[in-house]
C-alpha cells in the first residue's frame, strides 16, 4: 500500500502556498496541512487585499492582519494610518511593529520599523506586488544559471508575474523616456528605465486583480481541482513547536486560537515559512538553534521621494488625450492607488540599486490645497531607491529563554547597524533620487532615508550555505542543517546582499526545495514499499 506523507506547512504566506502548491502536484498522494496563525480575511484565502473596492471592507482586512486575533486578545498593534506611505516600500496598514512598545514587545531601537503580518495570505495579502528577478551578485552563487532561470520561470508562473504591467499607459512611458534621457550613456545594455514586473492578472477593464498566495495556490483552493482534497488550510491556528525526534522533524505542535487547545500534529516533512523573524523564533522554542539562526540579518535601506508630474516635461512625451484616457481607466478602481510602475533594475558595477518608480493619481499623504503643486492633473510620482546590506553575523535577533514576548515565544531582540558601506551607497543613490525627480518635474517630498526595518524586505536570518560552516542555517535546498524532514522558506533564506524586492527570489528557491523534499519523499515511500 502506498504511503500517504503528511506535510505540515507552517505560514500561508507566498512561501507557504508555493510548497504547498509544488508538493502536492509531485505527490500523487499527499497531504498538506498549512497553519496559519492569524485569520482568513476574504472569501477566497490569501488573496490580496488591495482588489477590495470597499475602502471599509479593505480597513476591516488590514485592520484584522494587524495583530493577534482570537478571542479576547483581539487587539491591533498596527501602525497609525497617518503615519503610512501606500504604495511605496515603507511598513504600512496591513502589519503590525514588531517593537510595539506594550507588554511582550520585541527590543528593536535600532531597526524600529520592522514589522510583519498575521493572516491568511501573510504580508502577500498587503503586499506591492513587484517582481524584479535578481542580476549580477544579488544571484545565489551556488545555483547555475540554467537551472536558476528555470526555476524563476516557474515562479513567475506560480505569482503571475507579469512583465509589462501598464505598458499601455502613455504617461508612464513618458516617465520612462525622461529617465532614459536623464541616465543616458550611464547603465548597462538592458539595465535601462523599463517596466516594473508586478504579480497579478490584468483585467479586461485595464485594472489589475493583483497576487496574493490564492493565486500561488492556484488549485488547492479549486474545489473543482482533485488537489483540493489533499489539501487543508487551519487559520487561527498556531505552530508552538517543531517536534523533533533522533534528529528527525516528526510533526508540529499546534494551539487552536479559537478553543486554546493544543494539539500535536505529527508529519513526514515540516515546511517552516513563518516569516523572517517568527521562524528562527520557532525553531528556536523547539530547540533547533544552529550558530547562524537569526544572524545575517539583512534588508533594503530605502530613501524615498514624492514629485509632482511636471506638465511641460511629460507632456514633451504624452498628451492632453493620452492623460484623459489614464484618468478614464483609473476611475474604474479608485480604490487602487497605482496606475503605472516603472523601474531602474540594479547592474553591476555603478548602479547597484534598485529605482522604483510609481505612478499615481494623488499623492500618498495629504497635501496642502494651497500647496502649488496640489491637485496637479498630471499626478504624481512616488519614488524610492532600494539599495542593498552587506551580510555580518553582528545583524540579527537574538531570543530569550527568560523573557517571553506576547505570543509566550522567547522574546526577540534584533541588533542593526549600518556601515560605511552602506552610508556611501545611500549617499550616491539618494543624488540620483535627486536628478530622477528633477527630470520628471518638482519634489513634494525631498528624498529622505527611511528608519531601518522600512523595507519589509528582511533576509538572511535562515540563510542558506554551501557547507555547514555556521554562517548558514540550511543547505542549497533549504534543508536545515541537522535535523532531517525539516526545510525552511522564505526571505530569511536569502544569503547575498542584494536591491531587489526579493518575493520572486524566495519562491523560486521554494520551488528548489520542494522539488528535492518531493524527491526525498518519494524514494523513502519506494523504500518503505519495497523495503
Ligand atoms: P509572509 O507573507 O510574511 O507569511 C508568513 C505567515 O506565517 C504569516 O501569515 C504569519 O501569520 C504566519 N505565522 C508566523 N508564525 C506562525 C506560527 N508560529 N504558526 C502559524 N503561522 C505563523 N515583496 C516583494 O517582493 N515585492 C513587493 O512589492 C513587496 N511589497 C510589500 C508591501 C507590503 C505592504 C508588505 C507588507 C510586504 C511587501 N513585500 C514585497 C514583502 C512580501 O510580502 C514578502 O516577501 C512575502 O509575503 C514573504 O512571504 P512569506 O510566505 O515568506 O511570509
Amino acid at each position: 500500500m502506498s504511503h500517504h506523507a503528511t506535510i505540515a506547512v507552517v505560514g500561508s504566506g507566498p512561501i507557504g502556498s508555493a510548497y504547498a502548491r509544488m508538493l502536492l502536484e509531485q505527490l500523487p498522494d499527499a497531504h498538506v496541512v498549512m497553519f496559519e496563525a492569524g485569520p482568513q480575511l476574504t472569501a477566497i484565502p490569501g488573496e490580496s487585499v488591495r482588489n477590495i473596492a470597499d475602502p471599509a471592507e479593505k480597513e476591516r482586512a488590514r485592520e484584522m492582519s494587524q495583530g493577534p486575533q482570537a478571542g479576547e486578545l483581539r487587539e491591533s498593534l498596527g501602525i497609525p494610518a497617518g503615519a503610512v506611505v501606500e504604495g511605496m516600500f515603507t511598513a504600512r496598514q496591513g502589519t503590525h511593529l514588531l517593537d510595539f512598545g506594550g507588554d511582550g514587545s520585541a527590543h528593536a531601537p535600532t531597526f524600529p520599523a520592522v514589522a510583519a503580518a498575521t493572516n491568511v495570505g501573510g504580508q502577500g495579502a498587503h503586499w506591492t506586488c513587484a517582481t524584479p528577478a535578481p542580476a549580477f551578485s544579488e544571484k545565489i552563487p551556488f545555483i547555475a544559471d540554467d537551472e536558476w532561470h528555470d526555476l524563476l520561470e516557474v515562479a513567475k508562473d506560480l505569482l503571475h508575474v507579469q512583465s509589462a504591467a501598464f505598458a499601455d499607459s502613455a504617461v508612464g512611458a513618458g516617465i520612462r523616456s525622461l529617465l532614459e534621457e536623464e541616465y543616458a550613456g550611464e547603465l548597462p545594455d538592458g539595465y535601462g528605465p523599463s517596466t516594473l514586473p508586478v504579480a497579478g492578472d490584468p483585467q479586461p477593464d485595464g485594472t489589475m486583480r493583483w497576487a496574493g498566495a490564492d493565486m500561488v495556490l492556484g488549485p488547492l483552493i479549486d474545489p473543482e481541482s482533485p488537489l483540493s482534497a489533499r489539501f487543508e488550510l487551519r487559520d487561527l491556528t498556531l505552530v508552538r513547536r517543531v517536534e523533533v525526534q533522533d534528529g528527525r522533524a516528526v510533526g508540529v505542535t499546534v494551539e487552536d486560537l479559537r478553543t486554546r487547545e493544543t494539539r500535536v500534529v505529527p508529519a513526514d516533512l515540516v515546511v517552516v515559512a513563518a516569516d523572517a523573524f517568527r521562524s528562527p523564533q520557532l525553531l528556536w522554542a523547539s530547540g533547533i538553534r544552529p550558530p547562524a539562526l537569526g544572524r545575517y540579518l539583512t534588508e533594503h535601506p530605502v530613501v524615498i521621494s514624492t514629485v509632482a508630474l511636471d506638465p511641460d516635461k511629460i507632456g514633451r512625451f504624452a498628451s492632453e488625450a493620452d492623460l484623459d484616457a489614464e484618468i478614464a481607466r483609473r476611475s474604474v478602481n479608485p480604490a487602487d492607488p497605482v496606475a503605472a510602475v516603472n523601474r531602474i533594475p540594479f547592474s553591476e558595477p555603478d548602479h547597484p540599486f534598485s529605482l522604483q518608480v510609481m505612478y499615481a493619481e494623488n499623492p500618498p499623504f495629504p497635501l496642502d490645497p494651497s500647496h502649488p503643486a496640489a491637485g496637479n492633473r498630471w499626478g504624481y510620482v512616488n519614488m524610492g531607491y532600494g539599495m542593498r546590506k552587506r551580510p555580518r553575523f553582528q545583524d540579527g535577533v537574538t531570543f530569550s529563554d527568560e523573557e517571553l514576548d506576547y505570543r509566550g515565544f522567547p522574546n526577540m531582540t534584533i541588533e542593526y547597524e549600518l556601515t560605511d558601506a552602506e552610508n556611501a551607497e545611500i549617499a550616491a543613490a539618494t543624488e540620483r533620487l535627486r536628478r530622477a525627480g528633477n527630470a520628471l518635474g518638482t519634489f513634494i517630498a525631498e528624498p529622505r532615508l527611511l528608519p531601518n526595518g522600512s523595507s519589509l524586505h528582511y533576509m538572511g536570518t535562515m540563510r542558506m550555505g554551501e557547507a555547514d560552516d555556521g554562517t548558514s542555517v540550511a543547505d542549497p535546498w533549504s534543508r536545515v542543517w541537522g535535523v532531517d524532514g525539516l526545510i525552511v522558506g522564505g526571505n530569511g533564506v536569502i544569503p547575498t546582499a542584494n536591491a531587489m524586492n526579493p518575493t520572486l527570489m524566495s519562491v523560486a528557491v521554494a520551488v528548489r526545495g520542494a522539488r528535492k523534499a518531493a524527491e526525498q519523499l518519494a524514494a523513502s515511500d519506494h523504500t518503505r514499499q519495497t523495503g
